[in-house]
């Protein structure tokens, strides 16, 4: 059964998740190429038994099960990890998608991450996105995942200490239009700015934000995020055909759903290089692409 350890020197959180290890491709084996893919339709007794699902007449549109080898053990009987199947359709890569199938997926998100907000012992609640092998995808079926997490996530609590000693929002001046900022916004619609971070951990890593302070994403209409995130993807897949990344969303935590300081945002972190020797001793990053490069190619690419 998974627990939850923190580090004794420095204090992070450390999930010791020994079913995961079951898990195909855990061991960076090819996933389930020779199988049949758990995801598809008639396939559903593959999956645990299924804990929601959305329908187009008698045929299912998405459905959401818990993950077979979870990263959290249950919390009174309620699945923690989640299994987010926004689509019976197996080849439906996120870039050739529509706005529509974009709500679709962060409606889902939306809505699972309703039902796990208010649950006793859930301090936050992740949704993130694997897209291809190097980003720890191990289903090539498109799906996302949820983590209702009993702690607060260390980056989280280190934007919230950010604010407080900026006592003003880091991201509401990367969003103003002064003239040191514009530099690394890729382009905005409809109330929501896509920019390259000033100090990126990543190539290319773009992150969607809100132009007005807002810490919770659930207050944010659906269709400007969808149509934002979708026009990045495809921005970032044009000029990189094959990256593989991560979606991850940093919001409120669920325990404080209210709390000023932080301002959500939905990162999209390419895996163009490897996180190495320099990452893994020291806890920082370094970055071969300056983040203005990245953002000028993708001003030049976005179609918004
Ligand atoms: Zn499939
Ligand atoms: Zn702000």
């Amino acid at each position: 059964m998974s627990r939850l350890v923190f580090h004794p020197l420095t204090s992070e959180p450390i999930l010791v998740a020994p079913e995961r290890s079951e898990r195909p491709g855990a061991w960076g084996q090819s996933g389930t190429a020779s199988e049949a893919c758990p995801f598809c339709p008639g396939n559903e007794e593959e999956t645990p038994p299924e804990i929601s699902r959305h329908v187009d007449g008698t045929a299912w549109r998405s459905r959401v099960v818990p993950n077979k080898y979870p990263a959290l053990a249950p919390v009174d009987g309620v699945p923690s990890h989640e299994v987010l199947i926004d689509t019976p359709d197996h080849h439906s890569p996120l870039e050739s998608r529509d706005v529509a199938g974009w709500i679709d997926m962060i409606g889902l998100w939306r809505e699972r991450v309703e039902s796990h907000a208010a649950r006793r012992g859930i301090e936050s609640v992740l949704v993130f996105r694997n897209e291809g092998r190097a980003a720890g995808q191990s289903i090539t079926h498109p799906h996302s995942q949820l983590l209702a997490l009993p702690f607060v996530p260390p980056r989280l609590e280190q934007e919230s200490r950010a604010f407080a000693s900026a006592g003003s929002c880091p991201l509401c001046a990367a969003t103003a239009s002064s003239s040191d900022a514009t530099r690394l916004v890729v382009g905005a619609r409809d109330g929501i700015a896509i920019l390259c971070p000033s100090a990126p951990r990543l190539p290319y890593e773009t992150w969607i934000v809100p132009e007005s302070h807002e810490p919770d994403w659930r207050e944010t209409k659906i269709e400007a995020m969808a149509t934002a995130v979708r026009a990045t993807v495809r921005a970032l897949r044009a000029r990189w055909p094959a990256a593989a990344f991560n979606l991850a969303l940093a919001t409120a935590p669920a325990s404080e759903p209210k709390r000023g300081a932080l301002h959500w945002h939905l990162e999209i972190l390419p895996r163009l290089t490897n996180i190495a020797g320099f990452e893994l001793a020291t806890g920082a990053w370094m970055n071969i692409v300056e983040p203005g490069r990245a953002a000028a190619e993708l001003r030049a690419l976005l179609a918004l």
